[in-house]
């Protein structure tokens, strides 16, 4: 069984799939994009 937190430090960096900007918060809430990509404004 794998420990949590060693499976979030195994994480490669999360990058924005439209943009590349490298995410290192909200690790999952947006998918692949980042906030600007994401913005419900745009
Ligand atoms: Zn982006």
């Amino acid at each position: 069984m794998m420990n949590v937190l060693d499976f979030f430090k195994n994480l490669p960096k999360k990058m924005c799939t439209q943009c590349g900007f490298e995410m290192v918060e909200q690790a999952d809430c947006y998918g692949n994009v980042c906030d600007e990509c994401n913005h419900p404004a745009r």
